[in-house]
């Protein structure tokens, strides 16, 4: 070919970006999120003199579209003019009628728009997306990106130009997850495409993620073109994770890790190790073959774990410093700690706890008592790799919290490096909401 995680019981899974639920940007524009459809709450007109469906802004609220932020939201909106279905393109215009962008409309999302391009002589068509998504496969292969496997992120949503589509390739098959109604409507089109660019073996489609209801949209997964092999597997750094693209978490892999697993598999030679929320064994995978004294990891989904010792095993690494424990880590910790555990290393990588910034302080506190725990498990000079992949948390706040941790843990700790989601995952300098995934790895005092 070109170049181109199941729900836990007890806290909701990670997002994928397309996926990721923006919608604090609504508080953040200081907007209220409307309560019904902006087509309701906007008058509709008919015989609209451009000739095409379009979106008029109120005064003043054009901009975060000057600055290119691809989110129209329905607090903006001043009127409809003409009748778009949900999907079509329409054209935004300020409240002056002066074109801003050519969007994908959709009646049932808080974001009545996304945009697709900000240039009024561009038609939205096949032609378009080809180039688009060109474009993304292009970006990777200049980055090299493939010399690190054959997983990648092809197209991440807005990032790449393309809101609400996400695809990723495991080996020679791709997985297309499409999370808004501008993609859905296209679906035909982009699925086609990615054909002719990538020839897979199967395109997979994961349009079931927590944000298509928000959208308005029923939850697809299934073929959409060829056969999916009965073992997908992506080879990522040397190592072999089969993937479960059907019933996975996300798309069935956790890409965005993918060189944060490198860097703690380099800090793991004769050490023990607690992978904390572990999926399919990745973090632990890496440690294993770091030459680990022990990895002890926990995760809620039995299904999960047992696909992370099949990897273990497709691996040849050796079994008997790893253990496997189906938990809640939660609780899992508490225990660890009442039994006087130590470890060298822990990775916490736990699923978003805050969606939107209105989970935010709910989630503070789960942040807050995971690393807490994490802090006291560590053995003097140890190292503790935290992530947070919440969109309503942001990098500053997250580093708030960790520090509280360490405080009331009665640690001190550095910051060594502040990490972030693989280059596959790029963020649009004028969607700062892409860069979802923000890690620091700590080093507790000698
Ligand atoms: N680090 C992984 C990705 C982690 S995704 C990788 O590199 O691939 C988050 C994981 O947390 C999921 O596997 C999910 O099953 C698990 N999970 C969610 N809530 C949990 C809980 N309360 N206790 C234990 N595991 C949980």
């Amino acid at each position: 070919m070109t170049n181109p995680k199941q729900k836990s019981h007890s806290t909701p899974h990670r997002p994928s970006q397309g996926g990721i639920d923006f919608r604090n940007r609504v508080k953040r524009d200081k907007q209220k999120p409307a309560a019904s459809a902006p087509k309701a709450a906007a008058p509709v007109r008919t015989g609209n003199p451009m000739g095409r469906p379009c979106i008029v802004l109120k005064a003043e609220r054009d901009k975060s579209l000057l600055r290119r932020h691809p989110w129209v939201f329905s607090g903006a909106v001043e009127c409809i003019d003409g009748k778009p279905a949900s999907g079509d393109t329409v054209a935004i215009r300020d409240a002056d009628g002066k074109f801003l962008a050519w969007a994908a409309y959709n009646a049932a999302s808080q974001i009545t728009a996304r945009v697709w391009s900000w240039i009024e002589a561009d038609v939205v068509d096949k032609a378009f997306f080809r180039n688009r998504i060109a474009n993304a496969l292009a970006a990777r292969r200049t980055l090299g990106l493939e010399s690190n496997g054959n997983g990648m992120r092809l197209i991440h949503g807005e990032s790449d130009g393309l809101p609400g589509l996400i695809v990723d390739q495991y080996g020679n098959v791709l997985v297309m997850q499409l999370g808004s109604a501008g993609p859905e409507h296209w679906r035909e089109t982009i699925a086609e495409i990615l054909q002719e660019l990538c020839s897979p073996v199967c395109i997979y489609e994961r349009s079931d993620s927590d944000g298509r209801e928000l959208e308005g949209l029923p939850a697809r997964n299934g073929i959409v073109r060829g056969t999916l092999p009965e073992k997908v597997e992506v080879a990522e750094n040397g190592i072999r994770f089969g993937v479960d693209v059907a019933a996975g978490q996300k798309t069935g892999f956790y890409l965005d890790q993918r060189d944060n697993r490198a860097l703690t598999g380099t800090l793991t030679d004769g050490r023990d190790v607690l992978n904390c929320f572990c999926y399919t064994g990745g973090f632990s995978l890496y440690a294993l073959r770091g030459g680990a004294k022990s990895v002890l990891s926990i995760d809620s989904s039995q299904e999960a774990l047992q696909l992370a010792q099949t990897n273990a095993d497709l691996n040849g690494l050796d079994a008997s410093k790893a253990e496997w424990q189906c938990a809640d880590v939660f609780e899992a910790l508490r225990k660890l700690r009442d039994q006087n555990r130590k470890f060298d290393l822990i990775v916490l990588d736990p699923p978003k706890f805050a969606p939107t910034a209105a989970f935010a302080e709910k989630a503070s506190r789960a942040y807050k008592d995971i690393n807490l725990l994490g802090f006291k498990l560590l053995r003097p000079g140890g190292l503790l790799f935290t992530y947070s992949c919440s969109g309503g948390i942001s990098d500053d706040l997250f580093q708030k919290i960790i520090a509280g941790a360490a405080l009331d843990a009665g640690v001190d700790a550095q910051i060594v490096k502040k990490l972030h989601a693989a280059p596959d995952h790029p963020v649009l300098l004028s969607f700062p909401e892409g860069a979802y995934l923000k890690g620091l790895v700590l080093r507790v005092a000698g």
